[in-house]
């Protein structure tokens, strides 16, 4: 028997309770058009902006960050040849209906996540070997302990980056995504809500009939929210968010696959080993090391020099010659992103169904309001969530 982690365990328990899995909600046009500030050009604020403005309200979208997609970003600097790996999001299962249906919306071309050919690295109580690919994801499955549910272990990726599907929702939303906006408090009274954000340095003010919340709850809780009842307040400062660091090592050339290696491996510690590069055209590469708590933890104590040069020594053990095939690294850590302060967070089993209600006028979405959530899958399905109530109240 596999022990089960507390992320496990929680994601099961929520889907238990709340009895739901990966269908949606049917959205249908039931109330008045309404004003809807929504917070957050991630996943969940883009797709509620897109929906909400096919329903015919009016919506504006206000992103700290100067780019739409949060946690799905793909990263082409610092490397060299038009080279790029992901630092957030980067599989879709095939079971992720939702995500699929917006990357068919938006005619994304999809490829295979791993690589069919060569041997991937596993370690087993000690011993070392050289296996298929279904070989590693047998072990990531085992060690998630079989959260990621049943199912062929089919997984995508989107050709040319994961944060292609941001893009091609900001392309549709254009000027209702307002940049570099970065909320600092939320208000409502009997006849609006109430945003002020700091953009160019300086507050504003917008106000609508309502609005939806889709700022991690990491974020949130540093904000001023003071019409928020105590309950909502208490969840959005206790609900706990993960770490997960990412190190990535450019290389002048794939020396391991002339070792008949692709470049992946999972190690001992559950520390997973991609090589993000492996479709993309050569001769460099990319080896990224993906870590979780709590050696993610340790981690993003590290200074950046330190992360890389550690990496470097462990994963030259794996793929021998990488030291002398090494040319730069870069590292992401979630904890120490201003606008996420962590990967994933969920709210609970038992807070699951509140916390996703609305407070008053101001409604709330996102990965951690999901049995889903860490998923992008969870994002989207709790966005088609608000926006169904959303558009459905007629109280405005
Ligand atoms: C390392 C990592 C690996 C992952 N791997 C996968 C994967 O393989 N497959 C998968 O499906 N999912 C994966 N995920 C999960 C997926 O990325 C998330 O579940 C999803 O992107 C979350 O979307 P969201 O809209 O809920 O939140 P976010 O993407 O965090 O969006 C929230 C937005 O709010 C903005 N914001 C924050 N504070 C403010 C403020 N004060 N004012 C204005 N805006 C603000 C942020 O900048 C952000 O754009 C991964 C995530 C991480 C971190």
């Amino acid at each position: 028997m596999v022990a089960i982690t507390r992320r496990q365990f929680l994601r099961r328990s929520a889907l238990a309770v709340a009895g739901v899995g990966l269908v949606p909600p049917r959205l249908v046009i039931k109330g008045p058009a309404k004003k809807v500030l929504i917070l957050g050009a991630g996943m969940a604020g883009l797709a509620a902006g897109y929906e909400l403005s096919k329903l015919g309200h009016d919506i504006t979208i206000l992103e700290a960050r100067t780019r739409p997609g949060g946690r799905v970003f793909t990263m082409h600097e610092p490397f060299a040849d038009g080279l790029y790996a992901e630092a957030g999001a980067a599989r879709i299962r095939d079971n992720h209906n939702l995500t699929l249906k917006y990357v068919k919306a938006f005619n994304l071309p999809l490829e295979p996540f791993y690589p069919a050919d060569l041997k991937a690295v596993r370690f087993d109580r000690g011993s070392r070997e050289e296996v298929p690919i279904s070989g590693y994801t047998d072990a990531m499955t085992r060690n998630y302990g079989g959260e990621l549910g049943d199912g062929p272990e089919i997984w995508h990726q989107i050709k040319g980056g994961m944060d292609l599907l941001p893009k091609a929702f900001a392309a549709q939303l254009g000027d209702k995504i307002q940049y570099g906006a970065a909320v600092v408090r939320i208000e409502q009274d009997a006849k609006q809500a109430t945003v002020k954000f700091v953009k160019d340095r300086t507050t504003q003010t917008l106000t609508a009939d309502v609005v939806l919340c889709t700022i991690p709850f990491s974020v949130l809780r540093k904000l001023e929210l003071p019409a928020l009842s105590s309950r909502k307040k208490d969840l959005i400062k206790r609900t706990p968010y993960d770490a997960v660091s990412r190190v990535y090592l450019q290389t002048k050339s794939r020396f391991w696959e002339t070792n008949g290696l692709n470049g992946f491996a999972f190690t001992e510690g559950a520390i997973e080993i991609w090589h993000p590069t492996w479709s993309q055209p050569g001769p460099r590469g990319i080896l990224m090391s993906y870590a979780r708590p709590t050696e993610a933890d340790r981690i993003t104590k590290l200074k950046e020099n330190e992360r890389i040069s550690e990496t470097l020594g462990q994963l030259d053990s794996i793929f021998t010659g990488l030291r002398l095939n090494f040319e730069r690294g870069t590292t992401k850590c979630w904890l120490e992103d201003e606008w996420s302060r962590g990967a994933w967070g969920f709210v609970g089993v038992l807070e699951a169904v509140k916390a996703s209600e609305p407070d008053g006028r101001i409604y709330f979405a996102g990965e951690h309001l999901s049995p889903w959530y860490s998923w992008v899958q969870g994002a989207l399905s709790s966005s088609l969530r608000a926006v169904k109530l959303i558009d459905s109240t007629a109280d405005v």
